[in-house]
């Protein structure tokens, strides 16, 4: 166990180096920006947080960064927030969603081949919500079928976030036909410069067009790149996901309670200080943030620990995505109808900002990325509450009936 000593040492050390290193005005790069402008400046802050070790203190010991026990990893992650350092928006799935699955599942050779590229700045998209797949994930239909040494893959994806960035794609697809819908589901690590792939993003209500819709037409992916064994991609996925709902937000929570000031500063500009069911409710938001946190470090705990149970991240999440909007609504209150005006967007969903119609409708997204709320709330009844399981609603794919 680290001493309190060590701890602050390493507190004025990330502080030293962010006050040194958070790029200024790199807002302008995300605001409404060219998108050639949005990458270069991603990529760079991503360079220069690889170097210094701190974009992955939560990857194990023997990776650069690694190995930082629950205390070291909150103070990374509270100084980023604190220095408002730019968010990770286009390497968010490479860090986290990539990298903890193959942390967990992948072989030695996959690890070894795919991690390097990740801290070089490879960017990682994941593909498995499609049209009529969403919260009912295992009816998808995409198709991997293996000839030989490969498998081909024909199929569609949807809402797969900054896919038309992507170098490599998560890939969940059906493999087999035979039990129920999970049995036969299939984890591919996907090239997306293969032939055969083609991206269409999708343009948003706010301007952004952060997500794409991904087809496959007799995409080759050779075996080397299967995760975990055929037909047992589900369990695969469960890693992705537990890292979605839970890994992310220890940083993105302590995002929040840095930006609190924000709504004070709404107060102000508004001359609402005085206000005194505002001043109540900014009382419970701030509370409630910290409770946001204060779980997400319960959970971080748990899984360094290995004590994570299935519905500890989803608690998480759902804890997490109700306090954002909350948060964000009560900005839009502040302001009335001022807020409410649309003041241009930033690339990739950015959150607490003060643009407060912007940030109230994409607070949104996390009631519904990683699992709509209602699917949280199926699981913490299920897996951590025991209770009985929902009627069976998912509908049989056609090819299946
Ligand atoms: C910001 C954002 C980023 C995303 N990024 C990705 C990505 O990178 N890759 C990817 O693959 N996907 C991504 N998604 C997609 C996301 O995983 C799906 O949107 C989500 O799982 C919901 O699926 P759906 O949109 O098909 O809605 P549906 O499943 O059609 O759900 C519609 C509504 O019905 C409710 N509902 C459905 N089933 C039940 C049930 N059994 N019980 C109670 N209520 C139910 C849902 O809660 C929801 O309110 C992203 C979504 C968002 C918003």
């Amino acid at each position: 166990m680290e001493s309190d000593s060590n701890i602050e040492a390493l507190r004025a050390q990330v502080r030293a180096w962010l006050a040194r290193n958070v790029p200024a005005g790199w807002r302008a790069a995300m605001t409404g920006s060219e998108q050639d402008v949005f990458v270069r400046a991603q990529r760079e802050w991503f360079t220069k947080l690889v170097e210094a070790g701190y974009a992955t203190p939560h990857w194990p010991q023997g990776w650069p960064g690694g190995g930082r026990s629950l205390a070291e990893q909150k103070v990374i992650y509270e100084e980023i927030a604190r220095a408002d350092a730019p968010r990770l928006i286009l390497y968010f799935v490479s860090l986290y969603h990539a990298a903890c699955t193959l942390m967990e599942c992948g072989t030695p050779a996959q690890r070894d081949r795919y991690l390097p590229g990740i801290l070089a700045g490879e960017i990682w998209c994941q593909g498995f919500s499609e049209p009529n797949a969403g919260s009912d994930l295992a009816s998808l239909k995409t198709r991997a079928e293996r000839r030989g040494d490969r498998y081909v893959i024909n199929g569609q994806k949807i809402w797969s976030t900054m896919a038309q960035y992507a170098d490599r794609c998560l890939l969940l697809a059906r493999s087999g036909r035979s039990g129920p819908p999970q049995a036969g589901l299939t984890y591919l690590l996907l090239d997306m410069r293969s032939k055969g792939v083609s991206v269409r993003p999708i343009s948003q209500i706010t301007g952004d067009d952060e997500f794409a819709e991904i087809f496959f037409d007799d995409v080759e992916v050779p075996l080397e790149d299967l995760v975990g064994a055929e037909g047992e991609g589900w369990a695969v996925a469960q890693a992705t996901l537990a890292s979605e709902r839970g890994l992310t937000l220890v940083e993105l929570s302590q995002r929040m309670r840095y930006a609190l000031p924000l709504l004070g500063a709404a107060m102000r500009e508004a001359g609402r200080q005085g206000d005194a069911a505002l001043r109540r409710d900014l009382g419970r938001v701030m509370a409630k943030v910290d409770g946001a946190c204060a779980l997400a470090d319960w959970y971080l705990l748990r899984r360094i620990s290995g004590e994570e149970a299935p519905g500890d991240a989803s608690m998480v999440k759902l804890n997490y995505a109700r306090t954002l909007r909350e948060f964000t609504s009560l900005g839009l209150r502040i302001g009335g109808l001022q807020s409410q005006y649309h003041r241009g967007f930033m690339r990739g969903a950015t959150q607490e900002t003060g643009n407060w119609m912007v940030d109230f409708m994409n607070s949104y997204n996390w009631s519904i990325a990683g699992g709509s709320d209602e699917i949280q709330r199926n699981i913490i009844a299920e897996r951590l509450l025991r209770m009985p399981r929902e009627p069976k609603t998912w509908q049989v794919p056609e090819e299946r009936a």
